[in-house]
Parts: structure tokens; sequence; C-alpha cells
């Protein structure tokens, strides 16, 4: 397998600070997650109610799984053709009117988004909830040149006036509750009736009054995309709260950012993603509101149309057999709302706008990685491997697998050191104690000592190290009284089973396995 991304090389290149790469390594930002109860209980609570949602509404289509091997179908063909996919969709949107920009990283098209909306004369743009552009970070760039950055989803409003970050790829607020929401509209929103109270109704009325002045306002508007079609150069955004709606129809001029990775080759592939797409990330039917906008309509909607192709280290990724399995991803999150990891720790401890199990993945493969200091580095580790993300991803992103590979390459770099590490030496002390029944045996002998400093729930929480790597984090059971050899020598005094010599009576038992 070739790479483009190096996993685990010591090198002591400076960290480039992006929205993409978290300050501290995925172990330590999830200790600090894990401390915080109330953290913990909204995120039980939301990522429980989403997934049992998904799984009725996901179990009532009898063609669910061919509909996976057809979005994935879709996918791979996507990426194998892309340079030439990209450039049908660049002839198509400027064929009915729009105007294309390619920007190669995050820099790049801030530069272009800025220049579009000063272009315009406005200081305050809305915004569709948008990936993309919390990739490149592009409201803290606005911010910086003098625009303000409106959010309109909801969620994303939340956050924003929380002056917190996203931690949730469909629910940026997921860690929230709704007294913590109240709160914030109380403190910053502007117009807000004293006494508002936790009510959804009324929390929702109290933004949608906020965001309507906006909406009404605006000149320009800022989007993401869902997908972007090869064949019309149509562009898309699914949603639940119609905000995202107003923002493509209302304002003047229209500026939407996309990865590069999110074209469908054909109009009719929709067919196989509106399916896949709300039932896998919010358990509905359908999305309440499916936009799709080609070009410019004259004196429909937005009179400027431009879109901005982000590659951001899609490219890099594309030319590497893992971040190309993970480019597939259509940013459904379902593979966050099961992951046991992602429901104890949150978003905010992988440290990048993408979380849970394909940000594991995705998120290396896009900044690369500049070390073992390097926080992306210690993400592929943020896993069980439990496999819950595979069996739930609607375009069959074999998520453990990848993340796997990826460990394997991180040990692989490490091979040539000459000086072993903490790890080599105690991998080399089981490899040579397993590797001899009489030593292995003598071993498993001086585990009984662990029952000594066992508390009476039968739990051991302190062991010095390196067994302290383990319980710093994690309580490990006592040892049982008897190991198993021990109870199979005194419960069959006889010795092993005896097995019927003749070999065709031994071929019909292997053949019922
Ligand atoms: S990896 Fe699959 S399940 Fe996870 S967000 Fe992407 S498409 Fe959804």
């Amino acid at each position: 397998m070739t790479s483009g991304t190096f996993l685990g090389i010591p090198r002591r290149h400076r960290h480039e600070e992006s929205p993409l790469r978290g300050e501290t390594s995925f172990p330590k930002a999830a200790k600090t997650a894990l401390a915080n109860d109330q953290l913990r209980r909204n995120l039980k609570h939301a990522t429980g109610t989403i997934r049992a949602k998904r799984a009725l509404v996901v179990n009532e289509m009898p063609d669910w799984e061919q509909l996976r091997d057809a979005g994935a179908a879709v996918k791979t063909d996507v990426m194998a053709r892309m340079p030439e996919l990209l450039e049908q969709f660049e002839a198509k949107v400027i064929e009915r009117g729009g105007v294309v920009h390619w920007a190669a990283d995050a820099a790049e098209a801030n530069a272009i988004v800025t220049e579009l909306v000063r272009a315009q004369g406005v200081s305050e743009v809305i915004k569709v909830k948008s990936m993309a552009t919390q990739e490149i970070g592009l409201n803290e760039y606005l911010e910086e040149q003098g625009i303000a950055a409106v959010e309109t989803d909801l969620a994303e409003l939340i956050v924003q006036l929380g002056h917190d970050k996203p931690s949730h790829i469909l629910v940026p607020a997921i860690h929230r509750n709704r007294t913590e929401v109240r709160d914030i509209f109380l403190s910053e929103m502007t117009g807000v009736v004293e006494g508002l109270t936790d009510e959804p109704k009324q929390l929702a009325m109290a933004a949608r009054s906020y965001l309507r002045a906006k909406f009404l306002s605006a000149k320009v508007a800022i989007s993401g995309t869902n997908f972007g079609i090869a064949e019309t150069g149509t562009v898309g955004v699914v949603e639940s709260e119609g905000n995202g709606r107003m923002c493509v129809t209302l304002p003047e001029t229209l500026i939407t950012v996309m990865g590069i990775e999110k074209l469908l080759p054909r109009f009719e592939d929709l067919e196989v993603f509106l399916q896949l797409l709300p039932r896998s990330s919010t358990g509905e039917r359908m999305n309440p509101y499916t936009s799709l906008w080609t070009g410019v309509t004259p004196g429909d909607g937005p009179q400027n149309f431009h879109i901005v192709l982000l590659d951001n280290g899609r490219t890099n990724a594309l030319a590497d057999q893992v971040g190309r399995a993970a480019l597939h991803c259509i940013r459904c999150s379902a593979c966050l709302n099961v992951c046991p990891v992602y429901e104890r720790t949150g978003g905010h401890a992988y440290g990048s706008v993408y979380p849970g199990p394909i940000g594991a993945v995705l998120t290396p493969q896009l900044t690369g990685i500049t070390g073992h200091d390097d926080p992306s580095a210690s993400l592929p580790y943020a896993s069980s491997l439990c496999g819950a993300c595979y069996d739930v991803c609607p375009v069959k992103i074999p998520i453990p697998d990848l993340l796997v590979e990826l460990r394997a390459r991180a040990v692989d770099a490490d091979r040539s050191r000459t000086i072993p590490g903490g790890w080599d030496a105690a991998m080399r002390a089981a490899a040579w104690v397993m590797s001899d029944a009489k030593r292995f045996a003598a071993v498993e002998k001086t585990l009984a000592v662990g029952r000594l400093v066992a508390g009476p729930d039968k739990l051991i929480s302190t062991l010095p190290p390196p067994g302290s790597a383990w319980t710093r984090t994690r309580d490990m059971p006592a040892p049982p009284k008897q190991t198993f050899r021990q109870w199979w020598k005194e419960s069959h005094p006889e010795g092993s089973i005896a097995r019927s010599a003749d070999p065709a009576d031994t071929e019909q038992k292997d053949g019922h396995r």
C-alpha cells in the first residue's frame, strides 16, 4: 500500500495550526472530557436517541444493503474519475452562469471568499452550516478581516454564540443541554425576551426572531454543499430547519465552498443518496428541506453564484488507499452516534472539526503527520475497533480496517529504531513468555498475587509501571483463584479429551463447525 501520509515518523516540524488539528493528543484531551459528568450525560442521551431513531427507519427498508452497495459503488467511481468529473462540473456551472474558483488550501479558499464578500461592499454575511468552511476556519478569518459571519443553523448558532467549538458533524451543540442553551441565548443574543425558559419551542422562537432580521437584510450568503452533480453543475444542501433554504434563496450573492470529493456523476445518483443520508444522519425517512440550485436563474434566487472548489489535502488523500476510502464519506455522522469512544468523550477530544471514527481516519489523512508528538498521530488509536461504525456506514467505509492499517503504518515507521521504547520491551518480554509453555505456566502462577491488591469489589485500580498505563484509565479485574490450566487438570484427571482415531470421523466433525 503506497502512502502519501506518514504516521509515526519522528520529525521536528512545528505543527501548522488548523481547525483540523488539535492542540493535545487524544488520550490527554479525552481524560479532561471524561471528567465532565454533565458532558457525558448530554452525549449519552443525544447519541442514544439518534441511534434508536436511525435503527427504526433503516430496519423498515428491505433494500438497505443494496442501497449501501449502490452508494459505495458511486463513490468508488467518483474517486476513480475525479479529474474528469471536476472538469465536467466546472464547465456546467459556468454554462449556467456561475463562477468557479479553485482553492488548493485553506488560505487560498479564505482569501477568495473574503474578496468576493468585499466586492459586494458588506460587513456581515449569513451562513448555512458547512463542514468545509469550518475546516478552513472561514468564520475566524472573516472576523479578522472585519466581516461578521452569522451562522443560521440553530445548533451552529448555539456554538457560535457560546464562543464554543462544534462537537459533532451534524449536531454541533450535542454537548449542550437545554438549560445551557437558554443561558447562552440570554447572555449573547440581542432582543431576547426576559423570562425565556428552556422549553424547546421558546428557544426555537427566540432563534427564529433573531435570525429573521438577518435573513431579510443579508446581501451575501455562504454555504457548503452535500453534493455537487457533475452532469448538470447542480449543488445541493439537505437540512431540517429551512434556514439553509432562506440562505440560498434570499441574498443577491451566494458563495458555496465545496470539498472536491462531494461530487456525484449523475443527477439520478441523488436517488440513492437522498435515501441513505437522512435515514443515517437524523433518523428521518426524508430530510425536511432539500435545496438544489444550478448556476443563476434570472429573476429567481441569488443573481451572483460563486463556487469555491476546495482541495486542502484531498488530492494527497486520494493518492493513498486509506485516504481514498475515507473520502467516500458523506458526513452523515452515523458512525459517531454508535461509537462507544465518541459517546464518552464527545467531539472536542479529537481536536478536529471531523471527530469520531471517520475523523480518526480522515483527519490524519488531510493534515499529514509531522511526528509522534503530532496530536493527529494519536487519532487512529481512539477506537475500540468494535466495528459498529462499519455496520452503520451508508457507503460501507471499512473504518476499523482503515484504523488498523494506520496503526500498522505507525508501528512500521518505528521498526528502524535502534533503542527500543517501553512498548517494544513489553512486547518482546510477552513474546518470550508466550513462546514457551513452561515459562507461561510459571508466570501464570504469579498472577494470583494480584488478588492481594484488589479491592473488595474485586477490581485492581492501581498498578505500578508499566501496568499503571492501563490502570490510570481503567480498572482491572482481579485474577481468579484458579487458572484455566489448574481447573482443567482438576476437572479432567484422565487428561485431554480423547479424539477419535478415525480420520473420517474427525473430518465429519470439522465439517459441522
Ligand atoms: S464514515 Fe460513513 S457513517 Fe461515518 S459520517 Fe461518513 S458516511 Fe457517515
